[in-house]
């Protein structure tokens, strides 16, 4: 992940002020609504999450789900799943999107790490490399394996058992953010996950980075529509220009 340059004006300053403060007060008045701290989802391992993540890419979390059940219960060791004819992994993961680009992707992320831990899929060995690297670097180490991204890289950190401070952002969380004005109207998910991070406290652990982006994603879902946002009834219609924008004159009395 590419670090996020300094403001370099007063004006920046102040604006990155600005989008700090905000995204604080969305925090806590979200992580209110919705009852944080949020329990994690996931227990597992390193490797078995960053599977599942690059297998949830773009779909439901039932079918990503299914697909992975599917994959674990076939093929249950990692050194199988990166064994196996690729025709065969792609049948099993067949409930999720683009099988047939993830199943060789999975392959060959297997097969890369096998290489960089020696020989084997040492799973207590990858376990230390993650542990001991700080965040971002462990996230540009994982973000060199074949078609890892932030989110992914991210999901690996927080949501297993490694249980470390790195930010995914998923649609949700993203519609969210852009439509508060914490990230410009042009920034893709990709890119936001540097820009959302920065305005994150730096000594936050992983359960305030955690119930951040469970919150934001929740609203996303229950809240901040893609369609049709419920912005009457939304606890940060005050501070938020899109959503004042789209009430018009009505949007003060709400
Ligand atoms: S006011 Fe509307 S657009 Fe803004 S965060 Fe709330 S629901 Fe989304």
């Amino acid at each position: 992940m590419p670090p996020v340059p300094l403001p370099d004006s007063a004006a920046a300053a102040a604006d990155f002020a600005h989008r700090q403060a905000l995204a604080l007060l969305a925090h806590e008045r979200l992580c209110a609504l919705y009852g944080a701290p949020f329990r994690f989802f996931s227990v597992k391992d390193p490797l078995s999450e960053l599977v599942s993540a690059i297998l949830s890419h773009r779909t439901r979390n039932a079918d990503s789900h299914r697909a992975y059940q599917q994959l674990v219960a076939a093929l249950p060791t990692w050194a199988a799943v990166r064994d196996a004819p690729t025709p065969e992994v792609e049948g099993l993961i067949n409930p999720c999107t683009w099988p047939e680009q993830k199943a060789p992707r999975i392959q060959a992320i297997l097969r890369e790490l096998t290489e960089r831990l020696g020989g084997a899929l040492d799973l207590p060995r990858l376990t230390a490399q993650l542990t001991a690297l700080p965040v971002p670097e462990a996230r540009a180490w994982l973000e060199t394996l074949p078609g890892v991204g932030p989110k992914t890289s991210a999901a690996t950190l927080l949501f297993s058992t490694l249980r470390r401070p790195a930010m995914p952002v998923d649609s949700h969380h993203h519609r969210v953010a852009q439509r508060l004005g914490l990230i410009g109207p042009k920034v893709g998910t990709e890119a936001s996950h540097a820009l959302l991070e920065a305005l994150l406290p730096p000594g936050w652990d992983a359960q305030q980075v955690y119930d951040h982006h469970e919150a934001l994603m929740f609203h996303g879902q229950k809240c901040c529509y893609f369609r049709s946002p419920a912005c009457r009834r939304c606890v940060l219609l005050d501070v938020c220009p899109y959503g004042q924008q789209l009430l018009g004159p009505a949007a003060g009395a709400a």
